[in-house]
């Protein structure tokens, strides 16, 4: 899934500058005909151009200032929050775009098997929006990512942004403006959009998976799951509607049990352990989640415990605090297992010999580690 779509502005999470510029034009009667969306991938730029595109296409408005000059599309206050008018949901162009397609939207991405956007593609689009709206007040094009015209594409689009049909609006979406001509930025509002706050991110994740997630345990996932997606809606709703986190919770409980304070290496649990994770269809995410550990440990050594954010568990007890050495033991542990990773995909070494030699290696160095005697192995 790359986009999360909403399609009202009220539920959108966040985003209070970009939703505050489009009401604020919207308002005056002056959105640009062309507007260009950037910022990181999955924050939810598709999402607000998504309910933009609706309120544009909604007949609502037009029919309550028929006659007037220019449209007034007015704004709701949400909190802190200033809102476009939402699309009324009810209309005929409102319905229309229930059933899937709408005569006066049309949406331009990257075909299958192309690497980029091309001249033909932005063609039909000039040619669409010249034309005069069927059923909405507006023609819509949108262009996700618009960093994925080739030059030509760019230049036919350019043409376009510079004389742009009176009733027509152009939302191009991308990750990187850099890459756009510097002509195509100059002709359209350029509004940025932020990696969502993890607070935010958070309160996404509990509203959208409201029957899911009751206990405490289902909200330190989602905790998590806010805290490891860059800011992203996508990323978080992935990590939390996945197994993902409820893996990566085993596999935590495992290794503490298995790093435990005992003082001998159980070779029963590691040959089980690395048995479970050996599993084809399990193994590649073994890998990620065991490289993330071995980050986890590597930070918990270095780490000051008041970083630790609220909600989540504390660091697993090992290693001690502030401790260099210990760190540079973690990392050598750490590119071990990456090398042996690598043998592995490379020589088709047997899954779970690889994980048993990791993981006994992790329980041989613990004593270095944790300081302490040696360990014996049972
Ligand atoms: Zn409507």
């Amino acid at each position: 899934m790359r986009h999360f779509h909403t399609t009202r502005f009220r539920d959108i999470v966040g985003h209070a500058a970009p939703l505050d510029a489009i009401a604020t034009a919207l308002k005056g009667g002056r959105l640009a005909h062309g507007l260009l969306f950037h910022g990181p991938e999955g924050v939810g730029k598709a999402t607000v151009s998504d309910a933009l595109m609706r309120r544009m296409l909604c007949q609502q408005t037009e029919e309550e200032h028929a006659g007037g000059a220019g449209f007034d599309f007015g704004e709701e206050i949400d909190g802190d929050r200033a809102l476009p008018q939402e699309a009324c949901g009810a209309c005929a162009s409102c319905t229309r775009l229930e059933t899937g397609s709408h005569p006066d939207l049309l949406t331009l991405t990257m075909e299958e098997g192309r690497t980029r956007i091309l001249v033909e593609q932005v063609k039909e689009l000039s040619h669409f929006i010249a034309l005069t709206p069927l059923l909405a007040p507006y023609k819509v094009a949108v262009v996700d990512d618009a960093a994925e015209m080739n030059l030509q594409a760019a230049n036919a689009l350019l043409k376009t942004l510079e004389e742009p049909p009176p009733q027509s609006l152009i939302i191009l979406i991308t990750r990187s403006p850099g890459s756009l001509l510097p002509t195509i930025r100059s002709r359209c509002h350029a509004i940025r959009f932020q990696p969502l706050e993890e607070k935010a991110l958070y309160s996404l994740l509990c509203d959208r998976m409201a029957e899911s997630s009751e206990g405490e345990a289902s909200r330190q996932s989602l905790k998590l799951a806010a805290q490891l997606a860059d800011g992203r809606v996508s990323k978080a709703v992935e990590l939390a509607e996945s197994d993902w986190l409820k893996n990566r919770q085993e596999l935590w409980q495992e290794m503490a049990r298995l790093c435990g304070p005992q003082n001998r290496l159980a070779l029963g649990d590691v040959n089980r352990l690395a048995k479970s994770w050996a599993a084809p269809e399990r193994f590649n995410q073994g890998v990620e989640l065991l490289e993330l550990w071995f980050r986890e440990q590597i930070h918990a050594t270095l780490a000051d415990r008041s970083e630790q954010h609220e909600g989540l568990p504390p660091p697993p007890p090992i290693g001690g605090m502030g401790n260099h050495a210990a760190a540079r033991q973690w990392l050598e542990l750490a590119e071990r297992f990456q090398k042996m990773v690598r043998e592995q995909r490379t020589f088709n070494v047997n899954r779970q010999l690889m994980l048993e030699t990791i993981l006994i290696e992790v329980v041989r160095s613990l004593p270095r580690l944790q300081g302490g005697g040696g360990r014996s192995i049972v």
